[in-house]
């Protein structure tokens, strides 16, 4: 029984490692996930701005079309002041064309705002657009790593997986089959030794027939809370015999 345990030691030695490689493989991708994911987040983000600047780029269009109306309409009244008959009439027509300056001179105070909001809109979207850059070459790389990452994970785990086979034939199936199962129910770990007494796993202190008998190797111990294989470390029980 010695043996058996001691090649399910191997075995599990090699499995703990295929399980977290395993693991790593399935995670470094979606790390890659989360840096692209924000990519598109800060691209939509510089599309709002773009989209907010030329809202404001055609209200400041809107605004200069309707000054130069009213530029018109000035020069227009200016005009038609020298046609006028009466006294009466010149005044209206003078106040009419104060109250068409005084409309352009307020345009023109909005057009400085709308310009400074251009302005204001337009450093926004660049510097936007530079976190865009910056980030899209900083999950390029993050790529290539990622994709080089991935290349020696499964070179590990195939070579692991090459030992493993040398391994197998050493455990009988049935046995193998209950190692196995627990080691897929219990993240990659189904034998663990026995600490002090307790489960090397979940740390639940075993009953002493327990102890005794993976003390003494004849048949699987099992851990009656996690069910995972128990195994008394000669070394460190030696003073416990
Ligand atoms: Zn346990």
């Amino acid at each position: 029984m010695s043996a058996l345990i001691e090649s399910l030691r191997k075995l599990q030695a090699i499995d703990g490692e295929l399980y977290r490689l395993r693991n790593e493989l399935k995670l470094k991708p979606l790390i890659l996930e989360e840096a692209r994911q924000r990519v598109a987040e800060q691209q939509a983000k510089a599309q709002a701005s773009d989209a907010r600047l030329k809202t404001v780029q055609l209200q400041h269009k809107e605004k200069e079309i309707e000054l130069s109306t009213k530029e018109s309409n000035t020069k227009k009244l200016q005009a038609q002041l020298f046609q006028v008959k009466t006294n009466k009439e010149y005044s209206a027509m003078q106040q009419e064309i104060e109250r068409s300056k005084a409309d352009a001179s307020l345009l023109e105070e909005d057009i400085l705002k709308v310009i400074d909001v251009i302005e204001r809109a337009k450093q926004e979207y660049q510097q936007q657009q530079a976190v865009v850059a910056k980030q899209q070459d900083a999950l390029k790389i993050e790529e290539a790593r990622v994709s080089k990452d991935l290349e020696i994970l499964k070179a590990d785990i195939a070579a692991l997986e090459d030992k493993r086979k040398a391994l197998v034939p050493a455990v009988a199936p049935q046995t193998l089959n209950t190692y196995e199962r627990i080691l897929a129910n219990r993240d990659g770990l189904a034998m663990v030794p026995l600490i002090e007494n307790s489960c090397g796993g979940c740390h639940m202190v075993q009953p002493p027939q327990v102890v005794n008998e993976a003390l003494i190797q004849d048949k699987l111990v099992m851990c009656g809370s996690c069910s995972r294989i128990l195994y008394a470390d000669e070394v460190a029980d030696a003073g416990a015999l």
